[in-house]
């Protein structure tokens, strides 16, 4: 059985992807692809990977932590 999950994407599949911004390597996180390189962020919509530089979130930085 496979797990419950809202991704129907080949986790395999996201090594051959590339991130169109800067051409590094995707790694798939939760819900979205992680460009190695950039940080950005790609979404999986409806389990299709959208590889646009446009619609990518703008990469993540370590934030302290709030106190
Ligand atoms: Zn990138």
């Amino acid at each position: 059985m496979r797990p419950k999950t809202q991704i129907h994407f080949d986790p395999s599949t996201a090594a051959q992807l590339a991130c169109p911004a800067c051409l590094g390597n995707l790694s798939l996180s939760a819900t979205r692809l992680i460009c190695a390189s950039c940080g950005r962020a790609y979404p999986i919509v409806d389990g299709i990977p959208v590889l646009i530089a446009e619609r990518a979130e703008a990469p993540t930085r370590a934030e302290p932590p709030r106190e």
